[in-house]
């Protein structure tokens, strides 16, 4: 078998520049060579994962289907490379802290006295040889490189005990099969007090963060500047210059229309050849052309998006965007499918509700306008009791003036109380969750899966929905799915026959038929609600399906598509995976008008029946 090459990727001097998706790029570019990539993200905290994590701390929890809470980062190599990563792929300072100090009760060090060199570093080093193994695709293969993403910035004290692990496995691995790319930022600077995109490109920040990488024994291959406006040649040969690298491994990323063009950008400087030679990967150097031809349809196709949706977002962390990463980006890939420009409004759920029109009355107004304005809601997940009423209004409305809706898991539960006061008359009814006394208890915990602390203790990963005929059978061409699952709570099933019989129909349950996954109002245009989050699974070029009806339906393109054959559903996908076809489903012409056999179709009709 072959060795296994790693990538190290370091962040220097602030971060937040995009190193993730750097990162992602470098495993988009191999894979495009046709070789298997994996990933492994370094989280320094003490945390042992992000379960706990509030959103405002660090953005969404990401979930994986093994159930593992991981750091954000994971989706963006899972939706960058379609790969499925294990919760083992996100290390953090409480994981590998936790096994040795288990190792230690167990008597494993033989008395000895436990240190950070080297017995965390080892610990450290052992963990990423071991997982770097695992396979991450459908057909099993053995990944042949691992990118490693070094969580926070050279120099935090969290990464130190990081740092100097893979300045030490640098020599365990070997120098061909280990190299070190180090992402900074050159800031465009006119004066110390007022840096500005229009003034100089100031290569300081980065020479002292690459001499702090190097003090601490670890040399970069790679520079990868991040910049706002194209650097020119002469900062780069500048930096080549102080940091004691070829120019050929300065790589210049500025800010670019869509995170689509960074694996371009990087591919365009020369990447491919300089990996190929310092990792001995014995690429056969890619056809000029026809290499990387998804990626450069699909930002070419993200560039030309035109026609608008206006989607309405109705959550309760709004204030970090990062807090719905994946909602956020499962609506964009549809929007591409769909051929139209994600215009997505963020609504405080708490200004929909009654009091604010009280207490601000301004908010209340404009929240409420903005919900108005949209062509379709989304109402996410969430936890706690604050803006469940928000939620419940914005359900309300959307059941009553046929607005497109999406609900997800707080989503769905809302829904269905939305529905329990409002078309059963049942006034008192509301989730456990935020009324344990609730005269009808609509939505009720599942006591199996939180024994004890919080962390790690909900209904979590990939499990299988049995789907009865409905929109949303359609949209996945399936009646049985897998989705993701992060919830401690469910319908309460003794209300299900007098939900039913009043329109809500629980379309979707587990294997056991008495968890309700999917529940849905049939007569309304596109009234989704689901107990999983199918966000996670959305890729940029399979779309999630029921964001793309919620999507199709704000466009009111849902029962053309449905009556086509839906072209985007799971099942259908097998065919467009590779570069040859990806212009068939990235077809540019939806929005012109096409006279098919005597009869006009429009662009996304012809697009879907092909
Ligand atoms: N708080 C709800 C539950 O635990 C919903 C969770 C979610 O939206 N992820 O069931």
């Amino acid at each position: 078998m072959p060795d296994m090459k790693y990538i190290l990727v370091t962040g220097g001097v602030i971060s937040g520049v995009g190193k993730g998706v750097i990162a992602s790029s470098f495993g988009t570019i191999l894979k495009s060579c046709g070789i298997d990539v994996t990933s492994i993200k370094i989280d320094p905290y003490i945390n042992i994962d992000a379960g706990t994590f509030s959103p405002y701390e660090h953005g969404e929890v990401y979930v994986l289907d093994d159930g593992g809470e991981v750091d954000l980062d994971l989706g963006n190599y899972e939706r960058f490379l379609d790969i499925t990563l294990h919760r083992d792929n996100n290390i953090t300072t409480g994981k590998i802290y936790q096994q040795v100090i288990e190792r230690e009760r167990r008597g494993d060090y033989l008395g000895k006295t436990v240190q950070v060199i080297p017995h965390i570093t080892d610990a450290i080093q052992e963990w990423v040889q071991r997982v770097a193994h695992i396979p991450v695709t459908k057909d099993n293969a053995p990944p042949r490189v691992c990118i490693v993403e070094l969580g926070g910035t050279i120099g935090d004290i969290e990464s130190m005990s990081f740092v100097e692990a893979f300045r030490q496995f640098q020599f365990r691995v070997k120098r061909e099969n280990f190299c070190c790319a180090h992402v900074s930022l050159v800031p465009m600077v006119n004066n110390l007090f007022q840096p500005k995109a229009t003034g100089e490109p100031k290569t300081k920040p980065t020479q002292s963060s690459v001499r702090e990488l190097r003090g601490l024994g670890l040399s970069p291959d790679l520079i990868l500047c991040r910049s706002e406006k194209p650097i020119n040649h002469t900062v780069k040969e500048k930096i080549s210059n102080f940091c004691h690298v070829a120019p050929e491994q300065v790589l210049c990323i500025h800010d670019l229309s869509s995170v689509y063009h960074v694996p371009l950008l990087m591919e365009s400087q020369g990447l491919v050849q300089y990996l190929n030679d310092r990792l001995q990967l014995n690429i056969s150097m890619p056809r000029p052309g026809r290499y990387m031809q998804k990626w450069r349809n699909l930002a070419k196709r993200v560039d030309n998006l035109r026609k608008e949706v206006n989607i309405a977002l109705v959550g309760k962390y709004t204030k970090l965007e990062d807090s719905y990463a994946s909602v956020t980006k499962a609506l964009q890939h549809a929007c591409i499918a769909a051929g139209s420009k994600l215009n997505l409004t963020y609504i405080e759920a708490v200004n929909l509700e009654k009091q604010t029109k009280i207490d601000d009355p301004v908010s209340y107004h404009k929240a409420w306008q903005d919900l108005c304005k949209s062509d379709g809601v989304i109402v996410p997940g969430g936890f706690g009791q604050r803006g469940m009423e928000g939620k419940i209004e914005a359900c309300q409305w959307c059941r009553e003036t046929q607005k497109p809706m999406l609900g997800i898991c707080l989503g769905l539960q809302a829904a269905v109380i939305e529905f329990a006061r409002n078309v059963l008359g049942l006034k008192g009814a509301n989730s456990t969750e935020v009324d344990p006394n609730c005269e009808d208890k609509l939505i009720i915990d599942m006591p199996e899966h939180h024994p004890g602390n919080l962390g790690g203790t909900m209904r979590l990963g990939k499990r299988k929905t049995f789907l009865e005929p409905s929109v949303i059978t359609r949209l996945y061409n399936s009646d049985v799915i897998e989705e993701r699952h992060r919830h401690r709570y469910e319908v309460n099933p003794e209300y299900i026959d007098r939900l039913e019989a009043s329109g809500l129909r629980f379309v979707g349950k587990d294997e056991s038929r008495t968890r309700m996954e999917v529940a849905s109002v049939e007569s309304h245009p596109y009234y989704v609600t689901v107990q999983f989050h199918p966000e996670y699974l959305s890729r940029p070029l399979s779309p999630s399906p029921p964001f793309l009806g919620l999507i199709l339906a704000s466009l009111g393109k849902l029962k053309s598509y449905l009556s086509k054959g839906c072209r985007f559903s799971p099942r259908n996908q097998s065919d467009v995976s590779s570069d040859e076809e990806d212009d068939l489903c990235l077809s540019d012409e939806n929005d012109k008008t096409v006279v098919e056999n005597g009869k006009v179709v429009n662009g996304f009709n012809k697009l879907v029946i092909e």
